[in-house]
């Protein structure tokens, strides 16, 4: 269109990162994360994305994903990102192919932002300066008295919620609740049960924590079983929020969920659901249903589209990933007062790689 620039390269690279412990939640146990960069250029700049995924995306991103936006225009997003699911529709879109869009997507965000000398959130339109941020980590592989510094730590950095892990050991989860409590003072507990419950169990699990005063219950039984989902969203105590969606890959996953009444907090991640571009549908339904969105784990990359979400609620500040984009990413947020905000000076999303660091990750 007119004289914009067009997409010239399109790379990817995946960097395998060791965690600072072994990290457990109610359904996986993990000792590395697997990061993956996308980067696309057009009229001498270059944009930057990034996915947490698996190294097999690298070729996807790097044939069938570069084939379908090469030498088109740069700025033209919706028609990059459609060209991109026309693709691969013989592939399958959710899972791998999704993150990969996703990671790809986030670049084309980046470079757009550079092109024209704006954030992304400028070029979204903010709706909000800062974006509050929860804690999240508390694995259920922690010692109590892990547990307790990691909460109380980002309690005392005047965060507003904080989110543990539960569902390894349901007999063990009361206790660890009551420990965490103790850690954070007025802060308010979250847990997440990764589905690790069924729906009995989950149920009355979702009484006791109240009584514990946890005001949010991530994943009590499967995401994939939404009546079960919708029976602890009406049956758990007033003031338990029911939340889910991290798995979610395209814009019919969540308009399913929220069909099917499932949960009172939307989450929906960006390097997943296709991209900025599909984490703003996501943010549309939650609209058309009042509902509240949450964004999951990559902070350096939701602080754009969340400050221009209506329905935004808050940003998982999840231990792993905050870990590795302040080793990883110059530009990576810092969190003052519970929040984060975007740097107004740097265009696109604000992040660059910092390579001789990440070399030693590369595979
Ligand atoms: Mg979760």
């Amino acid at each position: 269109m007119g004289d914009h620039p067009t997409i010239d390269r399109v790379e990817a690279t995946a960097f395998v990162i060791p965690t600072d412990g072994p990290e457990a939640d109610g359904t996986l146990s993990w000792d590395k994360t697997t990061l993956i960069v996308a980067e696309v250029t057009a009229g001498g700049r270059r944009g930057i994305g990034y996915t947490y995924s698996d190294a097999s995306v690298v070729k996807l991103i790097t044939e069938k994903l570069a084939e379908a936006i090469r030498g088109r225009d740069a700025l033209a997003t919706p028609a990059l990102h459609q060209a991109m699911l026309h693709a691969i529709r013989n592939l399958g879109r959710p899972g791998l192919v999704a993150t990969g869009i996703s990671a790809v997507d986030a670049a084309l965000w980046d470079l757009k932002g550079k092109l024209l000398g704006q954030p992304v959130a400028a070029l979204l339109g903010a709706a909000r300066e800062r974006v509050p941020v929860y804690g999240s980590g508390g694995f259920t592989s922690y010692s109590v008295q892990r547990l307790k510094e990691q909460l109380g730590g980002w309690a005392s950095e005047g965060m507003r919620w904080v989110k543990m892990k539960v569902g390894s050991d349901p007999a063990a989860d009361p206790s660890r609740a009551v420990a965490a409590r103790e850690a954070i003072g007025d802060t308010l507990l979250f847990v997440d049960a990764n589905g690790a419950y069924d729906r009995k169990l989950a149920l009355a699990m979702a009484e006791r924590f109240a009584e514990l005063g946890v005001i949010y219950f991530e994943e009590p039984v499967s995401s994939d079983d939404l009546p079960g989902l919708h029976l602890l969203r009406d049956r758990a105590p007033a003031g338990m929020r029911i939340a889910a969606g991290e798995y979610g890959y395209d814009p019919f996953y969540f308009r399913r969920m929220l069909e099917a009444e499932a949960v009172d907090v939307l989450q929906a991640d960006a390097t997943r659901c296709l991209g900025i571009t599909g984490f703003m549908k996501a943010d549309a339904l939650c609209d058309a249903r009042s509902l509240p969105l949450s964004a999951h784990c990559a902070p350096s990359l939701h602080r754009h589209p969340a400050l221009a979400a209506t329905r935004l609620w808050n940003i998982e500040w999840f231990h792993d990933h905050v870990r590795i984009e302040q080793m990883l990413f110059d530009g990576a947020p810092r969190v003052e007062k519970g929040s984060i905000a975007v740097d107004w000076s740097r265009p696109g999303l604000g992040i660059e790689l910092k390579r001789a660091d990440a070399e030693r990750f590369k595979v």
